[in-house]
């Protein structure tokens, strides 16, 4: 497949993706929805190793998720864009923002976590996997 490439608003922060996304998942964690400034998240995993960074170095903030887990959450110092986070509890994997790719619509979300905290008008299509927390 053809590599899969991304970057933050400003252009500041680039990257290409070696590998298909493991998963595609939406998170209404409460941390989620402050740091996207908006309802939910929209996230895909890969291997840590097939993603290749380009450009300005990024800025991280050490999160300390719902689940219990440090996450480390990285965006462009520059325009405040998220480009992806890493948890300690998911070691070898990266959590992209599906924003962030040149073509987010490459990729569609499976499955969606903390619902329990998701705001009351979103909707999801059924057949997508629901989790009432994080995993
Ligand atoms: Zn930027
Ligand atoms: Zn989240």
């Amino acid at each position: 497949m053809a590599s899969r490439s991304g970057g933050c608003l400003c252009g500041n922060v680039r990257y290409t993706i070696n590998s298909e996304p493991a998963l595609t998942v939406v998170c209404h964690c409460t941390h989620c929805q402050k740091a996207s400034g908006s309802a939910f998240s929209t996230n895909f995993v890969v291997p840590r190793a097939d993603v290749v960074f380009s450009g300005g170095e990024m800025s991280a903030y050490d999160d300390q998720a719902d689940s219990g887990n440090r996450l480390s959450r990285s965006f462009c110092p520059t325009c405040g864009s998220s480009i992806m986070s890493e948890s300690s509890g998911h070691p070898g994997v990266v959590v992209m923002k599906v924003g962030t790719l040149d073509d987010p619509s490459m990729v569609r979300p499976t499955m969606q976590i903390w619902t329990r905290s998701a705001q009351p008008w979103v909707r999801f299509a059924a057949e997508m996997v629901s989790m009432e927390k994080g995993r």
